[in-house]
């Protein structure tokens, strides 16, 4: 270390999940990273969602007090020993529904994915506060970015600039960075598929779908729709999300989100067992429906050009039907976040560390491109294959837990490091917390 040159200052544009997590390990590491983000103040919604123990694993070496947070949120254990997969359309009574030797289709064991989950705006209000408050520019929305000479510069929608090294585009599905940076080569495109998100608490849950149900990890399968459940902070809350099938175009590709009545959960159910049927009962009158677009119909020929890069979902948005896209993100952070180191410790200046740079860049792109691309094309299989779309598995349990172990396996034994050099593997392991 030692370095005498300045440190290297990146720009992260976006402060969302990845882009706040991307910045921790940043500055941890003495890099200066600012964050600008287009809102006003922090902004998540109060939906659940959960980072399996490989994603844990990748996110302490970014820095173990993520870790510590996300434990301390979702009481550090896993809801269940396994996934469990149940008939969500033929019975016909709720014992029917409840009898596991009539209505359960089959389980994956979660030892492998072991889930934490919590509520994506506290998980990110727990980031921020990790952060200085000079770390966060709120109000700067990206519009282009010229690179002139040894800088990247950045432009707003308020006229005003910033200048930086290095520009990380962690703006999300309709990233403005993936647009200037590819001339619009890339763009999301509806999955057709949407989802109706709550939460109750957990004795409602319990009311509603019994002890086993709400007590564990559980998706209900059927044609075209499935219903996701699963306890977050520490068993406290039920997360609920209804994704169906929609076979028309999505009203409003911008925003992603229409505000329909609770009767539109109904009547995607009609025919289903009667307890998952009634599901829409659990819902506001009012219920935000969100439409699922994802990259994989038109996805990025790179992760990164020059100084700028890809970061999260503006690299790789998914589908959630394998419920993996912030760990995908996780991986991405940790990548870049150690390139970037070498780089700072190398104390290079000037057309040296122009170069320096632009190989890091490279590296990242050439080290995440095909897992980013994997997972959201098999993100997208699951989704069918839970709506009894997808021709290989049809409704056949046995082929359905066989591909799903298959993803799982893949999601969970993949090393994120084995692209880059030994001493790059080195030098992200020696972030973690000594034992
Ligand atoms: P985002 O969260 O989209 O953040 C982008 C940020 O950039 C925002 O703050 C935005 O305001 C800002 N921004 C955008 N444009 C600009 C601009 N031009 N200038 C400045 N700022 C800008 N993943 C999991 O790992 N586990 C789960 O359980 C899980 N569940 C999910 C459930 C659902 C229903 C969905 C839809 C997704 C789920 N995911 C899950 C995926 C996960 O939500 C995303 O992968 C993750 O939120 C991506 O984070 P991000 O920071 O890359 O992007």
């Amino acid at each position: 270390m030692g370095s005498i040159a300045p440190p290297l200052q990146v720009a992260v544009v976006g402060g969302g999940i990845i882009g706040v997590m991307t910045a921790i390990g940043l500055r941890r590491r003495g890099i200066n990273a600012i964050i600008y983000e287009r809102a006003s103040t922090w902004h998540e919604v109060s939906a659940g969602f959960a980072f399996t123990r490989a994603a844990r694993e990748w996110m302490e070496m970014i820095d173990p007090a993520l870790v510590e947070l996300l434990g301390g949120m979702s009481g550090k254990s896993d809801a269940s020993t396994s996934n469990a997969y149940w008939n969500g359309f033929h019975p016909r009574t709720n014992e029917e529904a409840e009898d596991e030797s009539k209505s359960l289709l089959f389980r994956t064991p979660t030892n492998n994915l072991s889930f934490w989950g919590c509520v994506r705006s506290q998980f990110l209000k727990g980031m921020a506060a990790m952060l200085p408050e000079e770390a966060t520019i709120f109000g700067k929305q990206l519009v282009g970015y010229d690179e002139v000479s040894n800088k990247v510069i950045l432009r707003f929608d308020d006229g005003s600039t910033a200048e930086a090294d290095v520009l990380l585009g962690c703006d999300g599905i309709h990233s403005v960075t993936r647009k200037v940076m590819l001339a619009d080569e890339s763009r999301a495109g509806f999955s057709h598929t949407v989802t109706y998100r709550t939460m109750v608490p957990i004795d409602v849950g319990i009311k509603a779908l019994g002890q086993k149900v709400a007590k564990n990890a559980c998706n209900h399968l059927g044609p075209n729709v499935d219903l996701l459940c699963y306890p977050v902070m520490s068993m406290t809350l039920l997360n609920i999300a209804v994704f169906a099938y929609e076979d028309s175009e999505f009203p409003d590709p911008d925003r992603m989100t229409v505000q329909v009545d609770r009767s539109e959960i109904a009547k995607v159910f009609q025919g289903f067992s009667p307890q998952i049927a009634d599901i829409w009962k659990l819902y506001p009158e009012k219920v935000v429906k969100w439409g699922i677009f994802d990259l994989e119909d038109n996805p990025p020929s790179t992760y990164a050009r020059g100084r700028a890069c890809l970061v999260g979902d503006a690299a790789h948005a998914s589908t959630p039907y394998m419920g993996v896209g912030a760990c995908t993100g996780v991986e991405d952070a940790l990548v870049i976040c150690t390139l970037l180191e070498s780089v700072q410790q190398k104390a290079l200046t000037g057309e040296e560390l122009k170069e320096a740079l632009r190989e890091a860049l490279q590296t990242y792109s050439g080290a995440r491109l095909e897992r980013g691309r994997w997972i959201h094309h098999h993100s997208r299989q699951m989704g069918q294959m839970y709506h009894w779309r997808y021709g290989p598995t049809g409704r056949d349990p046995q082929r359905m837990k066989q591909k799903l172990e298959e993803n799982w396996g893949n999601v969970v034994t993949y090393d994120v490091l084995a692209p880059l050099q030994p001493e790059l593997r080195a030098l992200a392991r020696s972030h973690r917390k000594p034992l």
